[in-house]
Order: C-alpha cells, then sequence, then structure tokens
C-alpha cells in the first residue's frame, strides 16, 4: 500500500506551539517594518511594536503567542462576519447587488462603481460591505445588536464590544465613504438611509476583539458552516465555501493574488493590522501587526502567515 510520506492535515505532526514561538521570535526581529494607517486617527498613535497569533483547531485546540490577547480593531475583517448573515439571510439574492471578482481598485475607490453601475465588485471592498449592510438593516430593527449576539455566539465571548470614540471618529473621518455610499444609493443600490447604513458602517469596523476570538470567529469556515463554539449553523456548507473563495480572492486588498501566492489561505485584512485566515476543515487563524504595507495589508502579520504555511504545508494548495 502507498502511504502518504507527510500528511500535513495529521495535527500531531506539527508542533504548534514551537511553530508560533519560532514566528514570533522572527516577526520581533522585523519591528520597524511597514507604516501605521494615517487616514483613522486612533490607529495613528497606537504601538506599533506589538505582534500576536492565534491558532483555533477544530479539535478545540487554542494556541496563542505575544499580544494575542490584546483588543484591536477589527476593522474590515468584520466584513467577513457581516458578509455571512447577510448570505445566510437573504440567499443567493445578495448576489444580484454586489459582485463576487476581484476589484484590483483600492479598497476605497468610486471608479469601478461608476462604470460598473453601482454594483460593488465584491463585498470586501467599502463600496460591497455598504450594500451587504445595507440587507442587514433591512433584515434586522437593530442591525448593530444582531452583529453583536452573533460574534459573542462565535465566540464565547460575552464580552465583544465596540469602541464608541472610534466609532464617532471613523464616521467623521470617512468622506470617501460618505461618497460611495451617496454613489451607491444614486444607483438604487442602497434600500436604507445613507446614514443609517454609515453609521453601522463605522460601528463594525469599531469593534474591538483579540487574535484568540477573532481566530474562533471565522471557525465556521473552516466546518463547512457549522459554528463549534455554539454548535448552531451560521452558514450552508455551500455558503461556507463561497465565503472562503471570496476571501482567497478578495479578502486582502488588492495583493490578495500575492497573498494566495504566498500564504494560499482564505483570508480576510483590516486597517487595524489583524487578518483572519482559515484552513477548511482544520483551523482558523489571526496574525496581528498594526504596521501595514503599501497595499494596506498587516505587513508582518502576513509574513507570519506565509511562515505559517511554508513550516506547515497547511495551504489550501
Ligand atoms: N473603516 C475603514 C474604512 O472604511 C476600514 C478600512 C479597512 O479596514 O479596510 O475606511
Amino acid at each position: 500500500m502507498r502511504t502518504i510520506p507527510h500528511n500535513p492535515y495529521d495535527l500531531r505532526r506539527h508542533d504548534l506551539p514551537a511553530i508560533l514561538a519560532t514566528i514570533d521570535a522572527e516577526v520581533r526581529e522585523r519591528f520597524g517594518e511597514g507604516t501605521l494607517p494615517e487616514d483613522i486617527p486612533s490607529l495613528v498613535g497606537q504601538p506599533r511594536e506589538r505582534f500576536g497569533m492565534a491558532v483555533v483547531t477544530l479539535d478545540g485546540d487554542v494556541h496563542a503567542v505575544g499580544d494575542a490577547r490584546v483588543p484591536l480593531a477589527i476593522q474590515s475583517v468584520s466584513k467577513v462576519h457581516t458578509l455571512t448573515m447577510a448570505l445566510h439571510e437573504a440567499g443567493d439574492a445578495l448576489w444580484r447587488r454586489v459582485g463576487r471578482e476581484p476589484s484590483g481598485d483600492p479598497f476605497n475607490s468610486l471608479v469601478q462603481l461608476e462604470y460598473e453601475h453601482g454594483i460593488p465588485r465584491n463585498p470586501f471592498i467599502n463600496a460591497g460591505a455598504l450594500v451587504v449592510d445595507d440587507v442587514l438593516m433591512s433584515l434586522h430593527a437593530d442591525p448593530e445588536n444582531a452583529l453583536l449576539a452573533f460574534l459573542r455566539a462565535r465566540t464565547g465571548n460575552p464580552r465583544i464590544g465596540v469602541d464608541p470614540p472610534v466609532t464617532a471618529e471613523e464616521r467623521r473621518s470617512g468622506p470617501r465613504n460618505i461618497a460611495v455610499a451617496n454613489f451607491l444609493r444614486s444607483f438604487d443600490n442602497l434600500a436604507c438611509d445613507v446614514d443609517a447604513v454609515l453609521d453601522f458602517y463605522s460601528f463594525h469596523c469599531a469593534l474591538r476583539m483579540d487574535c484568540v476570538d477573532l481566530a474562533r470567529s471565522v471557525l465556521y469556515l473552516a466546518n463547512a458552516g457549522e459554528c463549534p463554539v455554539s454548535g448552531e449553523r451560521v452558514t450552508s456548507a455551500e455558503g461556507a465555501t463561497r465565503i472562503n473563495a471570496v476571501m482567497l480572492t478578495c479578502g486582502t486588498y488588492d495583493a490578495a493574488g500575492d497573498f494566495a501566492f504566498h500564504v494560499g489561505l482564505p483570508a480576510k485584512s483590516g486597517v487595524g493590522g489583524a487578518i483572519v485566515a482559515v484552513v477548511p476543515k482544520v483551523m482558523a487563524l489571526c496574525a496581528w501587526s498594526p504596521a501595514l504595507d503599501a497595499k494596506g495589508n498587516s505587513m508582518l502579520g502576513g509574513y507570519a502567515l506565509h511562515r505559517f504555511t511554508r513550516m506547515t504545508g497547511l495551504s489550501v494548495f
């Protein structure tokens, strides 16, 4: 009988604490690389010499290193959660209002929206996320609490919440998002009040979670749509496959091709410096370090995930 020389999916073969410790040491050597975002005041002044990483397996094991329990602004990582809720509740009708192709443009660009008649390329650029928010607002009387309940159930952490000053600051510092929302409205692709949609968008960008909770919050995407923490079905198996596909192709701004090349996992990043990633059927991960590369992804978070998939062989390719 032919034997598989090395099956990366057999987690007993990996010394995960040692792998994370190695990555942590390598990353700390590189502190200073990358830049902090300039357009979000609360992120400008934050300490940049921080790194945390968490791995949560479907068997229930949690491995964490560095600053993995420090709460951070999850920013655009929240777009995975809102997409999951909207897709589960609105079904495939959602895809009539938002596409699923990489944009190749910055996340807050207006250009494509004009010539593609108000249908955003994908749910992870800001225009697409605003449409997803509009869908959720049409379905929930209190979308903010519905999202909080979703995240608390995914993680088992009832304390997850937002930073109210950051919500207010996001709201004030987002002229481009205001333009995008009004643009969507002019194409009849936003049904709710524009200001209310922008409030909800700012709210979920200002959510604070740590790496362990962030990894847990997407574990259902490794588990065919069922949340291992609460036992609930969060989305169908097909929904999870599709969300993973959109994360792989569109989840890391316009660097998704490079990310697939170097890391090889469905992932979603945010300007707060967090990146969540999924190894289908095995685990979810989160790596966080605040300084970003030129495309807006965490410089050292991306490096950490690259090292992880190289050291374990756990990429989808
Ligand atoms: N609140 C940020 C914005 O909309 C989120 C950006 C991000 O994390 O991609 O501009």
